[in-house]
Parts: C-alpha cells; structure tokens; sequence
C-alpha cells in the first residue's frame, strides 16, 4: 500500500517506463549509499518493499538518479568544468547527507534541512524524471551554501511577494543551479526522448521566469 494518497500520472509522459528498466539492482546497490538513502524513511509504503513499482516513490527517484548519472554522453566525466549534465550528479552526491521521503503538506515540494533533505509528493507526483532530478539539484545547492536570498516577483506562478525566490541567475542559488541542468537535458541529454527534453526545456522556463527577483533576461530556446 502507498503511504501518500497521490493519483499517479501518466508513465509514459513522465519517462519513467522509458527509466525503470534501466534501474538495476547493481545500480540500487551503488546508488542507494551514494545517495544516503535512509531505509526508515523509505519503508513501509514508500518503495523499499517494491523497489521496481514506479506507482511508489523509491522507484520514482530511483529513475532520476539514473537519469542524473546517465544522460551525458560521455558519462563518466564528471569533471565541474564540464557542462552540468556531467557533474550534476556528482554535486548532488558530495552535498547530500541524508534522503528521505515524506508524503508532505502539498505547500513543498522539497525541504533541505542541516541533517537531511526530505522529498515529498509534489516531487514524486507531480514532476516528471527529468523535473525530480532538478529538484535533487537544487536541494543539493542549499546543502552547498546558498538558502534563497529574495522574495518572487510580480506574476509570478510560486507566489507573487513570497520568499523563496533567488535574487538573480548570477547568485548560483537553487534555482538557477536546477534551471542550468534542465538547460542542458533538453539541450543534450541523451538516452531519453525528444519528448522528455522539450518537457524539461518548458520546465526550466517556468523556472527562469518565476523563479529570480530579477529575470535572467533569457529563456532556454
Ligand atoms: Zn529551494
């Protein structure tokens, strides 16, 4: 049984029958410590019992670990001055000290705290594995140092005048750290579909002109 009531969309729009293949048990056994996966947080109704069933949040974000390891073409660079897509996952390893899963209150859809970073529904659920990796990333740049700095502008979807926003692109905040990388996903991503790359391009602008006090002045064309 799940532990969070969430209608599950679409696998194919998500990518996550095109992923869930590819998640092996040799890739759980290096991810799941690579990641700090903490088991308590991620049993009974959240996927450790049923580590393939991608209706539960383990299999979901599992699918996006992939997706963050794997979708450079030569993958096992993961040098920073490479372009995001090759040291993402890295950063996301050196940052992260504990993941858990929640269900969540629907006002979030990630909480980095100092022990922990806790993923809930609207990541699970509501975004699609391309859109659960930025959200891996951008939590991972709050582990690094930089908490949001500004409040969202006018119009915009996360809140018109609510804290949470980045001030501008050239902080290097969250937000333009999971911007950056759905940037390049949709730019060169590969071993996914064109489909989940132009979903990651919208994304990403969604992110560019709501996300910053100050809007970049360019959107991902
Ligand atoms: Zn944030």
């Amino acid at each position: 049984m799940a532990a969070c009531s969430a209608t599950v969309p679409d696998k194919n729009t998500s990518g996550d029958n095109l992923y869930e293949p590819r998640v092996t048990q040799e890739f759980i056994d290096w991810a799941w410590p690579a990641y700090k996966f903490k088991k308590t947080e991620w049993d009974e109704g959240f996927g450790w019992e049923n580590v393939a069933d991608t209706d539960l949040p383990l299999a979901r974000i599992l699918n996006s670990i992939w997706l963050l390891n794997y979708s450079a073409e030569d993958y096992t660079n993961e040098d920073y001055n490479s372009n995001a897509l090759h040291w993402a996952c890295r950063y996301v390893r050196e940052q992260i000290n504990e993941l858990w899963a929640r269900c969540g209150d629907g006002s979030a859809v990630a909480t980095t705290f100092s022990d922990r970073i806790e993923l809930y529904s609207l990541c699970f659920y509501t975004k699609d594995v391309s859109g659960r990796a930025e959200t891996l990333v951008h939590e991972a740049r709050h582990r690094g140092g930089k908490p949001h700095n500004a409040k969202f502008p006018a119009g915009s979807t996360f809140g018109a005048g609510k804290n949470g926003a980045d001030a501008n692109w050239d902080y290097e905040g969250a937000w333009m750290y999971g911007a950056l990388y759905l940037w390049w996903f949709y730019a060169d991503g590969r071993r996914t579909t064109t489909a989940l790359r132009e979903a990651a391009k919208q994304r990403g602008n969604v992110v560019i002109d709501n996300a910053f006090a100050t809007h970049p002045g360019f959107t991902i064309v």
